[in-house]
Formats: structure tokens, C-alpha cells, sequence
């Protein structure tokens, strides 16, 4: 026996599981191929969970909502060159909405690479990944394993969370290493996402500001939801009596039955209030960059954030509060009565109160209707009553106006439970979202889906399937983007581009695949089979038939939908 044959030795593949299982790690959502096929066999061996996808980018979405869910970094697996690029734009997606997120990538030979001598998925990840990640980083040496995988955790999630790239020649991963030696190099991360705590002056003029406000308004994004502040942000709401507006995905931070909810008064307490604290919400195109029409009269906002550089970023901000929401609503509620902030003016309430009754009623006249075929009204307020018996349910909502409508007809009851378009307001994060919402939180999950949305990551449908996951599509089918009314205007045989195959049956999709398929024409049928398939637990898919005629252009986005001067020339 040779010295080296009784020496205990592991590899790269092994050591990474090791790195990933050392920092509490219990998901992989990935898809499999050269060089990371064993390394996925290999997790589920060592007792890692693996969630194999049909496509790269829904597996990154699901990684980064589990993110989202759990502040642990949700991690997406997969291959090089286009199976990297496919997780990229999910990466992206991440990045851009503060998820905390790894996407580990194998990748090809270095040494073929850097010559661009044409290997097998030549390319240079690491670099493509650096505009679109928060950080990204490569491992070349087994040893360096378990300290680059802490440097992604780290990033990942430490102020404000993000998408991290991890890249993994495939080299690294067969290398052998001294077992000994690699057990040393591994490390759990000490204190991942420290607390920062906000400076006792800024503070201050925090509570100043507000105690001179007239018209106090508080604004919750989905960083407040992220933050799992959730008691002491309630009680800041609750002790000062402010009216709050929840951004999409921070519905649920409070009931949106709330007294204190301003959601049905939304454009006039915008344009009216005097002082705005926005809690981990950015001023971006969401909320109209802070200014113009929306925003009304002049204003002065506190704003509450991780990430210093947001501050001013469109508009001044009077009293910015940097630090993590909760350690900043923790400042402030322990300085409020020393401050003497007292409830808001009653004409301030009742004004709003007063706009909510309006504008609730006007909501109930239209979701009261009975039309034939239902249009998203009818459905909504069918799906709505369901889900009020079921507030622990995940809702995932996407579309264009399948999700304008959605937003504001369905209530959310508890934090974490509406994930959606997101800061880019787009398509294809429905499935993605839906499954890895049902695999971190054990809950069941209802995909709310326009047609459209539903054809980027349907294919996912599978997975739920073979996961058996207690996820319910809900497909919004008007036969098109938007609706399906448009026509070819040459007369030609090809369809309008906004249009898809009239009245397909998506149900008969799930069916493929064993799971339960659904045609709801009436509120009633639609009712029944979205109690039916919650009850059940299993996969389900509901074709919700919506009037083609139904839906505009581009839902509530028409501003910035250019349209042709001369199109009708
Ligand atoms: P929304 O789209 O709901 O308005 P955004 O994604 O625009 O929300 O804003 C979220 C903000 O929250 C980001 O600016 C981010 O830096 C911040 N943020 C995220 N997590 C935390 C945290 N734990 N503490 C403080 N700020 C946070």
C-alpha cells in the first residue's frame, strides 16, 4: 500500500455540500447536466434537499423567493453557459428586489476559456454575472471552498440582500483534497446579517419631523416585510395612530382589513399627507420617484433603509434612518412618547376614512356584478371570499391586469404571503415563485396567473406535479396579452401579436402530469374548484374562462407603453 492510497481523501464536489450544509443550508433548486450532475446526486445523498426544475430561471426564482421567505440565501444550481445565462436573469431579478440569493454555475476550463480556444459551453461566467449580481466570485482551489462559500452567504444576505454568483470550474469540483485538510478550511459564518443600528441623532430628527406633521402618513415595502420586524412594525403603526399604505408585497404586515389602512384612499393620502415614513420601500417608479402628480402637495419623508446611497435618490429626504427596519422602528417606538407624538388630527383620519368609504363602495358595485362570461372582477371576488377562510395561504400574482386587479381585490392577513412582479413588474415569475414558496414554508400556495404570465414558466407544472406540491394555478385565460380581441390588420393568415389560441384548455395541461385539472365559466364553478383543490392539498390547475374583450392595454402601465403617431395613417 502506498502512502497516498491510505490517506482519506474528499473532493470539490464533496466539500461543497459540506460548505453549503455548515451554514445551515437545506435547499438546492436547480437543474441538472455537465459538470453538476454528481454534485446534485451528491446533495440529496447527503441529505439535502433537491428541487429539480424544467428550466433555469424558474429554479432562480424559487431560490430567491425562498430567500425572501426565510432571509437565508436561496440557492439555484446550474449548468454552464446557457444554463448559467437562463439562472442569470433570475439572478437579476433578485438583485434588483433585494432578495438574498446564490447562483452556483459549473463552468468550463479555465485554461480554454481565458484563450477562447472553443471548449464545450465556452464562457466567461464570472464576468457576465458582475453587472447583474450583487457580488460574484469563483473558486479555483478546493481548499478555498468552504471560505467562498461564506464570502456568497455573506453577501448574499448582510445589508441590503441581493444575488450573489458563485462559479465552479468544473476542475474544482473533482479535485481531491486531504480529508483532514478540507474539514479545517470549512466555516459556519459568525453573525451573518448583523444588526445596524441607527444613530441616536438621526433618530431624533426622525421623531422631530414627525412630531410636527400634520397629515403623517407611513409607507411599508416589501423590505419592512423582509426585515420579520413584524410585531414591533405593527406596534409602531398601531401606537401612533398614522395612517399606512402597504406597497404590494408588504400587504400583510397588518391585515389589510386594518383600520389604519389607507389602501382604499391611496391617491389622495399620496397626494395630500405632509410627512411620509417610508419603511424599506424605495421611491422608484412604483411610487412615481417621489414627485409630480401623484405625490401631490410638498412633502418631507423620513426613510428608513439598509442601503445609505438610497437616500435622495429622487427627491431630498429630510430625515434619512440608516440601519436595519428593526432596529429603527425599535428607536422609534422607544422615542415616541418622550417626544410627545400623539394620534394624528381626527381631520386627517376621518378625511381618509371618509375617501376609504367612497371608494370601498364604488369597489363593491363592481365586483357585486354577475357578468357572462366573468371578467377579473367576478373571478377576483370569488377567489377573494376563498382565500379570507384560508389567511396562511402563499399567493402569487402576476399579469397585467390579472395583477393590477389582484392587488388591491385580494386582502392579505399575515406577512410573507403575496409575492409577485416586483420592483421590474414582470412576467415569468409565477411558477418559479409558486414552488419555492411551497417548499420553504410547508403552506399551500395560490398561483393567481394571467394567461400570458402563466406561458413562461408553465412547463414548471411538472415539477409541482412530481413534487406533488400543494400549489393551485388559477390561469386568467382572455385568450391573449391583454385580452384577445385584436386582429391581423392585413387580413393575412398569421394572428394579432397580442393574441394566443382561443379558449384553450390549460387545465388539460396539469393533467399530463397526473395532476387535477379545472374549467370555471361562473364565479360559482370557480368557487368550488378553488375550494375543491385547496382542500385536496394536491396540484392543482384552474382554467378561469375571462371575457376576451376584457382587460386593457398594458393594465395600469399605459403611460409607459409608447404608441405609433402613425399607425392608423
Ligand atoms: P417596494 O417595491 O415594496 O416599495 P423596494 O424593493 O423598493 O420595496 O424597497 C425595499 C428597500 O428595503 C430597499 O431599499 C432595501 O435596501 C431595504 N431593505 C431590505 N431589507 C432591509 C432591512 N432588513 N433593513 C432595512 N432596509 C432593508
Amino acid at each position: 500500500m502506498t502512502h497516498n492510497q491510505s490517506v482519506d481523501v474528499t473532493d470539490g464536489f464533496h466539500l461543497v455540500i459540506d460548505a453549503l450544509k455548515a451554514n445551515d443550508i437545506d435547499t438546492i433548486f436547480g437543474l441538472v447536466g455537465i459538470p453538476i450532475t454528481d454534485l446534485a446526486r451528491l446533495a440529496q445523498a447527503e441529505g439535502l434537499r433537491f428541487i429539480g426544475f424544467r428550466h433555469e430561471q424558474n429554479a432562480g426564482n424559487a431560490a430567491a423567493i425562498a430567500g425572501f421567505i426565510t432571509q437565508k440565501p436561496g440557492i439555484c444550481l446550474t449548468v454552464s453557459a446557457p444554463g448559467f445565462l437562463n439562472g442569470l436573469t433570475a439572478l437579476a431579478n433578485a438583485t434588483t428586489n433585494c432578495f438574498p440569493m446564490i447562483l452556483i454555475s459549473g463552468s468550463s476550463e479555465r485554461e480554454i476559456v481565458d484563450l477562447q480556444q472553443g471548449d464545450y459551453e465556452e464562457m466567461d461566467q464570472l464576468n457576465a454575472a458582475k453587472p447583474y449580481a450583487k457580488a460574484a466570485y469563483r473558486i479555483n482551489k478546493a481548499e478555498d471552498i468552504g471560505i467562498g462559500v461564506a464570502r456568497a452567504i455573506r453577501a448574499a444576505v448582510s445589508g441590503r440582500p441581493g444575488g450573489v454568483y458563485l462559479d465552479l470550474p468544473a476542475a474544482l469540483l473533482a479535485q481531491t483534497i486531504e480529508a483532514g485538510h478540507a474539514q479545517r478550511s470549512l466555516l459556519k459564518v459568525v453573525d451573518p446579517v448583523p444588526r445596524q443600528l441607527p444613530a441616536p441623532d438621526a433618530v431624533q430628527r426622525a421623531l422631530a419631523l414627525l412630531k410636527g406633521a400634520k397629515k403623517p402618513l407611513i409607507l411599508l415595502g416589501k423590505g419592512a416585510a423582509y426585515a420579520q420586524a413584524d410585531d414591533d412594525i405593527r406596534a409602531f403603526v398601531e401606537r401612533t395612530g398614522i395612517p399606512y399604505l402597504p406597497m404590494s408585497m408588504a400587504k400583510g404586515l397588518l391585515p389589510d382589513t386594518h383600520a389604519q389602512s389607507a389602501s382604499a384612499a391611496r391617491s389622495f393620502v399620496l397626494a395630500e399627507a405632509d410627512v411620509v415614513v417610508l419603511v424599506g420601500a424605495r421611491l422608484n417608479w412604483l411610487l412615481a420617484h417621489g414627485k409630480g402628480k401623484t405625490w401631490g402637495k410638498p412633502k418631507q419623508f423620513v426613510q428608513i433603509d439598509i442601503s445609505p446611497t438610497e437616500i435622495d435618490s429622487n427627491v431630498p429626504i429630510a430625515a434619512p434612518l440608516i440601519g436595519d427596519i428593526g432596529s429603527c422602528i425599535a428607536a422609534l417606538l422607544g422615542g415616541l412618547d418622550a417626544a410627545g407624538i400623539t394620534a394624528p388630527d381626527a381631520e386627517w383620519t376621518g378625511a381618509i376614512a371618509e375617501r376609504k368609504e367612497t371608494n370601498q363602495a364604488k369597489m363593491a358595485a363592481l365586483l357585486d356584478k354577475n357578468p357572462a362570461p366573468m371578467n377579473f372582477h367576478s373571478a377576483l371576488r370569488a377567489i377573494r371570499d376563498v382565500l379570507k377562510d384560508h389567511p396562511d395561504i402563499n399567493l402569487v400574482n402576476e399579469g397585467a391586469n390579472t395583477l393590477d386587479y389582484a392587488r388591491s381585490i385580494i386582502d392579505q392577513y399575515q406577512p410573507r404571503k403575496r409575492f409577485d412582479s416586483g420592483t421590474w413588474g414582470i412576467m415569468g415569475i409565477g411558477m418559479g415563485y409558486a414552488i419555492g414558496a411551497a417548499v420553504v414554508s410547508g403552506k399551500p400556495v395560490v398561483a393567481v396567473e394571467g394567461d400570458s404570465a402563466f406561458g413562461f414558466s408553465g412547463m414548471e407544472l411538472e415539477t409541482i406535479c412530481r413534487y406533488q406540491l400543494p400549489v393551485t394555478t388559477i390561469v386568467f385565460n382572455n385568450n391573449g396579452v391583454y385580452r384577445g380581441t385584436d386582429v391581423n390588420p392585413t387580413g393575412g393568415a398569421d394572428v394579432a401579436p397580442t393574441v394566443f389560441v382561443k379558449n384553450a384548455r390549460y387545465d388539460r395541461m396539469i393533467e399530463a402530469f397526473g395532476g387535477v385539472g379545472y374549467n370555471a365559466t361562473t364565479p360559482e364553478e370557480l368557487t368550488g374548484a378553488l375550494q375543491e383543490a385547496i382542500a385536496a392539498g394536491r396540484p392543482a390547475l384552474i382554467n378561469a374562462v375571462i371575457d376576451e374583450t376584457a382587460g386593457t392595454e398594458s393594465g395600469r402601465l399605459t403611460n409607459l407603453n409608447p404608441q405609433s403617431a402613425k399607425k392608423n395613417q
